[in-house]
């Protein structure tokens, strides 16, 4: 079972999303590594996972459970685009 980083200071990435296929997840790079753990719940079949693997961006795996592909789109790409929620 991953644990989640306690605070920043302890990865040099962390991420908290919701992608738009449903699935949530966190995900950071603990510091001075190169890889990245993940920890979802996909979007497609509704199960709940973990994975770690190498750090690329952008963060792309396939769900364990049902073969789902997510790909963690930077955020920076959508930049302007969306109104926020209030
Ligand atoms: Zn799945």
């Amino acid at each position: 079972m991953l644990k989640e980083p306690e605070s920043m200071d302890e990865c040099s990435f962390f991420t908290r999303r919701i992608l738009d296929d449903g699935t949530k997840l966190v995900a950071w790079v603990p510091k001075d590594t190169n890889i990245v753990n993940v920890k979802y719940t996909c979007g497609e079949c509704g199960k709940s996972g973990e994975i770690t693997q190498e750090f690329k961006k952008p963060i792309t795996f396939v769900c364990q459970f049902c073969g789902h592909k997510i790909v963690v789109e930077p955020l920076n790409k959508r930049r302007g685009r969306r109104k926020k929620k209030a």
